[in-house]
């Protein structure tokens, strides 16, 4: 017997009929012998209606009484997946995040978990029952109902199976786990039976989005095992989906490369001409930190009689405001002969732990792009990813030839 969080998200309880399947898995699963906590997400799209109805009365609402309408979504789906299970002869209850008492602070729409209490749900597991806890929401120590942020219900799930030491979280979604890419671009792309935190989170933040990444951290920290699985297949099906796994143990698959994660939405800004000196980057990248601006990968060359060029990517949403930005300093914190931009590139990653223990993994990827004439504009690497910035016409171009030649439509031998 396991102690088993199952979460399910939007589309898995969009209709009263996926609701109902999805009592139908639960009931297998708690026939089968197991303890189960479920965690279900608004029904998909309600979400984004309630904060409309917020919108349309006041363009900036107060963020308290946002959250108190943002999180009747979850109530509603709580309440009717306890119904369902009835319907089914288990015995089930229903609970909100102020019931439970999950903690948060106060900082409402972007809420965090401090602590959740556990003795009621534990009472009601002993008794047999299934027990459902809304997603996305807990409340403050004042008893303010609060949110975790959009997909936050990843988190509320990890947090409960932390909580209770749960032998696992299921995450349940419309895909049926993580693959290699984005099998929409390479349809060969291959679902990996497992992969490690470490890799996930770099797939996760490169674009691959499948969990909340604050989830993923969560989970990483607390050892939760995380499994991503589809509501949408039978619910007697036995699929195991994707195991993410902070063990790097023998029976792990032995790919270098696990994945090839990527981002259309970034845009590049090159000073040319700026003074090498000390404290030109901070002249130039504190005030875009100051704009609020995330600046991913930069790069600066070697200076040359006095003077260097220094490139940085943002998003590509934050493009104009850190040209502005840039605009209103120049000739103040720094000088450059020429700002210039770039807002149609696209980030290409290759992930993998593998690439801690073997080499030619950045020659072989450069060569590949070669062969195909694309042209990488910027380079940037960590112990387990390697990332180029190229034109974004060739975006999906260089995905397939990179997971082809690095053969990632194969399963790994186990060692
Ligand atoms: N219902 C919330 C949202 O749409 C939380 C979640 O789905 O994870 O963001
Ligand atoms: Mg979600």
């Amino acid at each position: 017997m396991a102690l088993i969080v199952q979460k399910y998200g939007g589309t898995s309880v969009g209709s009263t009929e996926r609701i109902k399947s999805v009592a139908r898995r639960v009931a297998r699963h708690h026939r089968d012998g197991h303890q189960l906590i479920v965690v279900p997400s608004a029904m998909s799209g309600e979400t984004n209606r309630l904060l409309a109805l917020a919108k349309e009365i006041s363009p900036n609402p107060n963020p308290r009484e946002l959250d108190v309408v943002a999180a009747t979504g979850e109530q509603v789906t709580i309440g009717l997946l306890s119904i369902a299970l009835h319907e089914l002869g288990l015995k089930a209850k229903s609970y909100t995040g102020g019931q439970v008492r999950v903690l948060t602070d106060s900082a409402f729409t972007k809420a965090r978990i401090l602590k959740i209490d556990e003795e009621r749900i534990r009472k009601d597991l002993a008794a047999g029952m299934v027990v459902i806890v809304a997603g996305f929401q807990g409340v403050d120590a004042e008893g303010n109902i609060t949110t975790l942020g959009r997909g936050g219900s990843d988190t509320s799930g990890v947090a409960l199976a932390a909580a209770l030491s749960a032998d696992e979280c299921q995450i349940y979604t419309d895909v049926d786990g993580v693959y290699t890419t984005d099998p929409r671009i390479v349809p060969e792309a291959r679902r990996l039976d497992r992969i490690t935190f470490e890799e996930m989170l770099e797939m996760a933040s490169l674009g691959s989005k499948v969990l909340q990444i604050r989830s993923v951290e969560f989970a990483g920290k607390y050892k939760v095992k995380l499994r991503v699985l589809s509501s949408f297949e039978d619910p007697e099906s036995t699929s195991t989906g994707t195991l993410i796994t902070y063990e790097e143990d023998d029976t792990m698959e032995q790919a270098i490369i696990s994945g090839i994660a990527f981002n259309r939405d970034e845009a590049k800004i090159s000073l040319m001409g700026v003074e090498d000196r000390p404290g030109v980057a901070y002249a130039i990248l504190g005030p875009i930190a100051a704009a609020n601006i995330d600046v991913d990968m930069i790069v600066q060359n070697i200076g040359a009689s006095g003077h260097t060029d220094f490139s940085f990517t943002v998003n590509r949403g934050e493009y104009q405001n850190a040209l502005d930005v840039l605009a209103k300093e120049k000739g103040k914190g720094f000088s450059a002969r020429e700002i210039i931009g770039d807002n149609k590139i696209g980030k290409v990653s290759l992930v993998g732990i593998g690439m801690r223990s073997h080499v030619g993994i950045a020659a072989k990827m450069f060569r590949t792009l070669a062969d195909e004439q694309i042209n990488i504009q910027m380079i940037s690497t960590s112990e387990i990813k390697t990332s180029v910035v190229i034109d974004e016409k060739y975006l999906e171009l260089a995905v397939r030839v990179l997971h082809r030649a690095f053969e990632l439509e194969r399963a790994p031998q186990p060692a």
